[in-house]
């Protein structure tokens, strides 16, 4: 069967390697006898499982051990509450950077909980840039400043990591995760949903720091308190298992193709590619400002909006799907995560300069 080159920017691409081992090993697990997905969450198999995933994910991300690893469930936007009554901790108010539709949503859920301060914002430019930090209006009794390093709607990202001065940095991670180096140290919190970097819907990650957690808001429900799954090990309830399964091939696979710093310089070169194809020609147009250039979402437009069913129409006859932009935004997107090969991007920028030369 022939693979199409999938751009979507969640659920998104998953490596091939690993859907093929998750076929082998469907019916019969390494010799067990049953399916991933017939495991007791409690047994000897699957805490294997789980326990060798969080052991590669601490290594691939160089985890310090003062951290905890969480496998959750209830996608990012869960943790857009779960993060206030967590990490409010009897402070008045938190600090948000708002750059884009995701960050919106954070700072709407926020509020729920206590005061949010928009300590910078780029809503002046159409979310197009990620305001630099001299622009910042921190407050030092913040609770924690939160930012999302990837807006993956407006394809805005963070190519630095906030100083916030000893306050905790926490970062909606959904669509940058592992693709990148990054120095978690930085970090009080990091969340994200897998189905854009990771593996399949219905598995949230969430690494925080140890002495960050167990005093949450009045009120918190069991299932919202991050002390409680720390201390049950991501079991408190069932855990989404074939998630976890999935995400522990994802991280094998990226050990096995050398890790973060060889899947940053294959995501450098893949955007690199297109992003040249876009500065190249005056048919389309990238939104975002230069140096905040997502590696991982690229939105584009095309010179009219009249071609656009067209153009994604070629696309398609190409085996080039899911470049629709998001309904926001329009034009185009190309979601290109750790799992999207460059051959795929060669392909669509073979697409690109054909259209052009037949429509320009
Ligand atoms: C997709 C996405 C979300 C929402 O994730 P869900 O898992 O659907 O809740 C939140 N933040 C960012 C940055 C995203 O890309």
């Amino acid at each position: 069967m022939e693979r199409i080159y999938n751009f979507s920017a969640g659920p998104a691409v998953l490596p091939q390697e690993v859907l093929e081992q998750a076929r082998d090993e469907m019916l019969n697990w390494q010799g067990c006898g049953m399916s991933v997905m017939e495991m007791s969450h409690r047994g000897k198999e699957f805490m294997g499982i789980a326990a060798q995933a969080e052991a590669d994910l601490r290594e691939l991300m160089a985890i310090p051990a003062n951290y905890k690893v969480l496998f959750l469930q209830g996608g990012a936007s869960t943790q857009f509450a779960m993060v206030p009554m967590n990490l409010l901790r009897g402070k008045k108010s938190a600090d948000y950077v708002n750059t884009g539709e995701w960050s919106k949503k954070a700072i709407k859920e926020a509020k729920k909980f206590g005061a949010v301060n928009v300590v910078a914002s780029s809503e002046d430019a159409n979310f197009s840039y990620a305001p630099t930090q001299d622009k910042w209006k921190l407050d030092s009794d913040a609770a924690y400043v939160h930012y999302t390093p990837n807006e993956t709607i407006g394809g805005v990202e963070f190519n630095w990591i906030p100083e916030t001065s000893g306050v905790p940095l926490v970062a909606d991670m959904s669509s940058n995760i592992l693709s990148r180096v990054i120095d978690v140290s930085k970090f009080g919190l990091i969340y994200a949903g897998a189905q854009k970097n990771i593996g399949p819907a219905g598995l949230t990650i969430v690494i925080v720091r140890d002495d960050l957690i167990g005093e949450t808001i009045a009120g918190t429900p069991s299932m919202m308190d991050y002390k409680i799954h720390a201390e049950n090990e991501s079991m408190y309830n069932t855990p989404p298992t074939y998630g976890i399964y999935m995400a522990g091939l994802v991280f094998r696979w990226l050990k096995h193709n050398g890790g973060l710093v060889k899947m940053e310089a294959n995501n450098v070169a893949k955007a690199k590619l297109l992003y040249d194809c876009l500065d190249a020609s005056n048919f389309y147009h990238c939104p975002t400002a230069k140096e905040n250039r997502s590696r991982m979402n690229v939105p584009f437009t095309l010179k009219d909006a009249a071609l656009d069913e067209a153009f994604l129409k070629e696309a398609k006859a190409r085996g080039l799907v899911q470049l629709k932009g998001h309904r926001s935004v329009g034009g185009m997107r190309a979601s290109i995560y750790n799992a999207m090969p460059i051959d795929g991007v060669k392909a669509l920028v073979a697409l690109m300069n054909d259209f052009e030369k037949s429509h320009g």
